[in-house]
This record gives structure tokens, sequence and C-alpha cells, in this order.
């Protein structure tokens, strides 16, 4: 279900609370319809009348094991104490504007020389029946994306592929880079070389130059196509992930938001209109400390000669060498595991772990490491442990709040 779809559901049901409200903890709750009503149902009131209608039109019903307290769910603080809508909304067009706002991004425009470009657009259109819809589960329904998705390697014999069960559920089936994906790589892999030189390298990230030999592609078809907000799971590509996106075709706004709240204050919505050829890199921290997401237009987009209203973006990244073989199976029901990091409450927040597969992919299963990165660098090492004082974490230089509750901690 697209996130819009999912507002409109739930300001059927909270008439009184404002959308950017709704959004907020939407975001929160990851996405999931359920808690988020369950969790609102506690602090205003419904309009059943409403309700009873909504709930006919689309299937929904509240099931009893999403109503947990609200804390459980997300830090109390995030919690909006009016109803009136708080947050902002930014649109940032400049590479100055954009930088200055997300510090974990480089905005570059027209960085492929014009026929690179543009030959990059007609390739993609040329394996554009090769990307599928992902399907995914939110509070236990199936929904499939409106978007499309393809996943390249540069190398034609790519064994770690076999192994990619994150995006696909099982075997991952691959597309080869083409040509101009192979010039891009290379010209993006000097990019964020350059870029890496004014840029602290952290001891979890991989000790080798950054390669771009993995590419997430997605397709947006049409002005109404979106991508729900998420960030990119760190599996296979690790913690402090950097990745190069490269957009081609009609314009769309990439949107950013900062997922925990500042001094209680919902975070503003920062919308980069992205146009034929721009680049933009994610920086390490980028996944762990933002959402993002493509928002359907309503309004007319500005197409591409080429390409009309599709829009493609490239995801250029790198798996990392320490976590290749590693992650840990599930002790309860052998699924995959998947590596994420805590950030919703402060006292957790920066802590990596591995949660079982089985529970993202609708199977109850509350299997669980803490993650540990101390020995990265040594192929096939142990990256989980069940002691949380051996767990890793990072946390952000501008996390003020976590600096305020470290302090009272000393
Ligand atoms: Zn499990």
């Amino acid at each position: 279900m697209a996130t819009e779809t999912k507002l409109k559901y739930l300001e059927d049901i909270f008439s009184s609370v404002g959308r950017d409200v709704l959004l907020e903890i939407l975001i929160s709750c990851d996405g999931s319809v359920e808690q988020t009503e369950s969790l609102l149902s506690e602090q205003f009131p419904v309009d059943t009348k409403r309700k009873a209608k909504s709930a006919a039109v689309s299937g929904h019903q509240k099931k009893s094991k999403y109503q947990r307290s609200i804390s459980q769910l997300i830090d109390s603080n995030s919690l909006p104490t009016k109803v009136e809508s708080t947050s902002k909304k930014m649109r940032l067009f400049t590479k100055e504007e954009i930088e200055a706002s997300v510090p974990y991004v480089t905005f570059k425009r027209d960085f492929l020389p014009a026929e690179v470009a543009n030959s990059l657009l007609e390739e993609l259109l040329s394996k554009q029946d090769i990307f599928t819809p992902n399907t995914f589960f939110i509070a236990g329904n199936k929904c499939v994306a409106n978007h499309k998705t393809k996943v390249f390697t540069a190398s034609d014999d790519d064994e770690r592929l076999q192994y990619d069960v994150e995006l696909s559920g099982g075997k991952l089936d691959m597309g080869s880079f083409g040509d101009s994906m192979r010039i891009v790589q290379c010209l993006v892999e000097d990019e964020v070389e350059a870029l890496s030189q004014s840029r602290e390298k952290h001891d979890f990230q991989p000790k080798t130059k950054w390669t771009g030999d993995i590419v997430v592609a997605n397709l947006f078809c049409e002005k109404s196509s979106n991508l729900d907000w998420h960030s990119d799971r760190l599996t296979k590509i690790g913690p402090l992930p950097v990745i190069a996106s490269i957009s081609v075709g009609a314009t769309r706004d990439f949107r950013i938001r900062k997922i925990h709240p500042f001094n209680k204050n919902p975070n503003p919505i920062i919308s980069i209109p992205l146009p034929h050829n721009t680049l933009l890199v994610m920086h390490a921290g980028f996944q762990e400390e933002y959402k993002h997401s493509v928002a359907p237009s309503s309004g007319p987009i500005e197409g591409h000669p080429i390409s009309g209203q599709k829009r493609f973006s490239l995801t250029y990244r790198q798996y990392h060498p320490g976590l290749v073989d590693c992650a840990p199976t599930c002790s309860k029901c052998g699924s995959a595991m998947l590596l994420r990091r805590m950030y919703k409450k402060v006292e957790n927040r920066g802590k990596y772990y591995w949660s079982c597969m089985g529970s993202y992919a609708n199977k109850e299963c509350k299997g669980f490491y803490w993650a540990n990165f101390r020995n990265l660098d040594t192929p096939n090492s142990k990256v989980y442990t069940t002691e949380e004082s051996e767990c890793s974490e990072w946390i952000a230089d501008d996390d003020t709040a976590k600096a305020a509750y470290l302090m009272t901690r000393s």
C-alpha cells in the first residue's frame, strides 16, 4: 500500500488529526497502518462511522496483537502533544542549501557528460522489461510496490548473489551491467573516492577502496509511481554504507527525513527535485539517521525527451566484504537474519542488531542477536553476540539528544 493510501485511510478514521502528525507517527511505526491506528486510538477520538466505512473499504481490522503500549513502539518524545500540524516541509534546489541542510549527502547536477547520461537512459529503457515490482508485508498484509526494481551486478558470475535472500526471499536473479552502466560505475567510483578524502573513514567501513559493483535500480513509470519511506537494508552493505545514486529521465522529488525528533519537534520533510543526470551520494550515516522516499506526484512533472514520464534511479553500492557469508541464521527457526540499527529510544539508539527475517516476512519469530563488528576485517568472523555489552554501536555527531542522555548517565 502506498504511503498516500495509508494516509487517506488514517485521515478517514482520525479526522481531527493533522496529516503531518499522521505521517510522523506512520513513519515512526515503520509504515504499519495497524500500529499507527492502535497508537492514535489511545490518544485521539476515533470517528467510528468513518472507521466502519474505511474498514469495509480497505478490509482492515485492528488486531489485538498490535495493540502494544505507546512507549514500546516509539520514543514518547516523538508523540505529538497538539493535534495541529507542527511538521514543516522544505523544498531545496541548490547544492549549497541541500548540503547545508543534510550534511550526509553530496548533490551534483549534470554529473555525467550529456551523451553518457542519454545512453545510460536508453540502455535502461532497453532493459525495462526485466524490472519487476517488489512485494513486501505491512502488518500482515502482502503489498505490491508501484515502482519496479532490478538488481544488477558488474560481474557476470557473481557468487554472492545466491546468498542474497534479503531482497528476494530466495536466490536473487540479478541482471548484468550494460556498457553505459560500466562507464558510469567508473565515474561514480572516482567521484566517491575524491569525496572520501574529506571524510573520515569509520572502523566499521570496509578498509578497501569503495566500489559500486552492485546496483539496485528503480523504475518509476508514471508520475503516480512512488517509493515508500524506508532506509536501505544494511544486511549486505554493512553499517555506515556509502551509496551513490544517479537519476535519469523525468524529474521526481526525492524526500528525506531524519528518523528521530529533535527537541520534541517533528523533523521537516525535505524534498529535493532530482532532474535527469543528477548524482546524489548518500554518505556514511545517511541510512542510519534518515529515511527516504519518492512521493507520488499530483501535479505535472518535468518529463524527458527520451523517456517521457519515466524515471530511473541507479544506486551504486558495495557489499561489505566483512559480512559476505557471515550473517547469522536464526537459532529459533533457521531463517536468514537482517542487520538493523536501533533508533527509536534514545537509550538504545545507535546499537546494531540482527533480527530474524521471518518476522519481516510475516512469520512470527523473535530471533535476535546483538551485532558485533569488532572483527569485521577478518574473513568469516563472528559478527553477532548474545551479550549486549559486546554490541557495536554508532552515534551521530549531531545527535544532541543522545549526547545529553549519555551526560546524565556519566
Ligand atoms: Zn527466526
